[in-house]
């Protein structure tokens, strides 16, 4: 029997990851290759797609069949014509590039783009820790801060796919100026470089403060892992930067919350692997400010699915596009 299988892209800054997944959500074998995004955009895509069409042959010749594929972006997308519109991180920025025209003709299958954490949430929902709920919110914290929305059992994208910019939601009016051209956006106090920041700010201040054991005087070596682990030993600039972040981050959920009014908020990201006492300042800043919902009744959890969700995601992403019609 033929089993049907999708190519999942989880295009990164740093390395690029190419997967076959089964509609069960199960990666039956993944790739991972360096972007190398300094190159040109149509560089990066025709690597990824010749890593793409090598394990599609393989799992053809055994029998597999391949019908489609996604890809998560890091960024700015126009999902519905497949244009990448803006990727902050990617240093040529990648502007108005057609990433569907071409890796639909390079892999000769019908794609779907989505943004990579609206991926994420996807996976979430529909292998992972979200299963049983019918919506939920999803944040991830790394360089950048995303999310993701689930409305009635399906992921919620919007008029322009942009239902999840979390990272842009005001949390200080006024405040610091964030990437996006805004002010005082949650990004801007509560990702891993604001932390970062923060913590150089402190050294730079001659504060004590265990991360300078740690790194010395290379402040390039400061980042969300030093942060975290000095602050388990009890570090009080540490403590207090994650805190801050934590609650800033509690302070956003407070407004989503009345919003969507989620069944349950999933963290996840980079960031988020700080611990406990990251999720403990996010709970205590959403208990400070939500009075209209009770917070023990929204399920508060850590994201289940590692490294492999965003691959499994625009897999999905690419299979349910397929089945509504959408793409193909
Ligand atoms: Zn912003």
């Amino acid at each position: 029997m033929v089993k049907t299988v999708f190519l999942g892209i989880d295009l990164g800054g740093t390395n690029t990851k190419v997967a076959l997944v089964d509609q069960e959500g199960t990666i039956l074998e993944r790739s991972i290759i360096p972007t190398r995004a300094m190159r040109k955009a149509e560089e990066v895509v025709k690597d990824i797609a010749s890593e793409a069409m090598k394990l599609r042959r393989r799992f053809e010749e055994r029998g597999f069949r391949v019908q489609a594929a996604g890809i998560g972006i890091p960024g700015l997308i126009d999902w519905e014509k497949g244009i990448c519109l803006l990727l902050p991180n990617f240093p040529n920025k990648w502007k108005e590039i057609p990433i569907r025209e071409w890796l639909e003709e390079e892999l000769s299958l019908p794609v779907a783009v989505i943004n990579d954490v609206r991926a994420i949430t996807l996976a979430e929902k529909r292998f992972g820790v979200g299963k049983e709920v019918q919506s939920l919110v999803m944040m991830a914290i790394g360089t950048g801060i995303g999310g993701g929305v689930v409305l009635n059992g399906d992921l919620y994208i919007g008029k322009d796919g942009s239902a999840g910019e979390f990272g842009h939601i005001t949390v200080e009016p006024n405040g610091l100026r964030c990437g996006c051209g805004s002010r005082g956006c949650l990004e801007a106090y509560s990702s891993g470089p604001a932390m970062v920041a923060q913590a150089l700010r402190a050294l730079v201040q001659q504060n004590d403060t265990l991360i300078r054991d740690t790194v010395g005087d290379d402040l390039s070596r400061v980042n969300p892992k030093v942060i975290a682990e000095a602050a388990q030993k009890g570090d009080g600039v540490a403590i207090e930067i994650i805190e801050r972040a934590g609650s800033y981050i509690g302070q956003a959920l407070s407004c989503i919350c009345v919003v969507v009014n989620p069944e349950m908020i999933v963290i996840g990201g980079g960031v988020a692997q700080a611990g406990e006492l990251l999720f403990k300042s996010i709970r205590q800043g959403l208990q400070e400010r939500l009075f209209m919902i009770p917070v023990d009744t929204i399920q508060f959890v850590p994201a289940q699915l590692g490294m492999d969700a965003g691959a499994v995601g625009t897999a999905t992403w690419a299979k349910e596009r397929l089945e509504k019609g959408v793409i193909g």
